[in-house]
């Protein structure tokens, strides 16, 4: 089944299961995909390289603009963190801004399956499907320190659940772009679903929400702003 031109918003919390699940969604709809949560990452790991505070706005703005491509595939921007300073850059509004067009620009070249916190709110808030992938924290702790074990960094469980509900608030409370379902987006709680039961069930419904006709041919003809 191959989509070209159609986009899908996965969006969710800190180790829900969205980026594998995105990845695969992508792959079965032959469409490209796009980590945005890699490019909050490299901005935050820039920013942390110059020494400076990740909270500082104009550093910060700076480093979003000079981004290039192989920032995102640097090996360090994974770990607690970049993990915090992923998330308080991405609190900043011209951060946001300086990454909005990349964004854009990459779904609108061939269609795509976008990753991160606000794709169906402000990024592709016209995305033919949207899906907000969540989990109860405990479980999304348990992913993540089992994520950190296997390579092979020590943790402390407990210091992963303060970090995981750290994020989850500085994400949900900032005032720009804060984390939050769109109004039309299809939620799936993966708390007791493994990888292969989150994807099929993903699968389940963007196939069908991509076959009301209606809402996908509005989606595709307007314009992003
Ligand atoms: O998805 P990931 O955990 O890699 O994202 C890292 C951080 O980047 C998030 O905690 C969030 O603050 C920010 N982010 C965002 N908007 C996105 C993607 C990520 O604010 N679309």
């Amino acid at each position: 089944m191959a989509l070209n031109g159609i986009v899908i918003a996965v969006d969710g919390p800190a180790a829900a299961g969205k980026g594998t699940l995105a990845r695969r969604l992508a792959a079965a709809l032959r469409l490209p995909y796009l980590d945005t949560g890699l490019l909050y990452r490299a901005v935050g790991r820039r920013v942390l390289d110059a020494g400076a505070d990740p909270r500082d706005a104009g550093i910060a703005e700076a480093a979003a603009r000079a981004l290039v491509p192989a920032d995102l595939d640097r090996a360090d921007l994974r770990g607690p963190m970049a993990d915090m300073a992923a998330s308080a850059v991405a609190a900043i509004p011209a951060v946001r801004a300086a990454l909005l067009d990349f964004q854009r620009d990459f779904g609108r070249a061939h269609g795509a399956v976008l990753d991160g916190r606000d794709i169906g709110t402000v990024v592709f808030p016209q995305a033919q499907a949207k899906l907000f992938v969540t989990a109860s924290v405990a479980e999304r702790s348990r992913r993540r320190f089992l994520e950190l074990a296997g390579r092979g960094v020590a943790a402390d469980p407990a210091q992963v659940e303060a970090e995981i509900r750290d994020r989850d608030a500085q994400d949900a409370n900032r005032p720009v772009a804060p984390l939050r379902p769109a109004e039309d987006a299809i939620l799936i709680d993966t708390t007791t679903l493994d990888a292969d039961a989150a994807f099929a069930e993903a699968l389940r419904v963007v196939r069908a929400r991509l076959a009301q006709p209606d809402r996908a041919a509005t989606a595709a003809a307007k314009p992003c702003r």
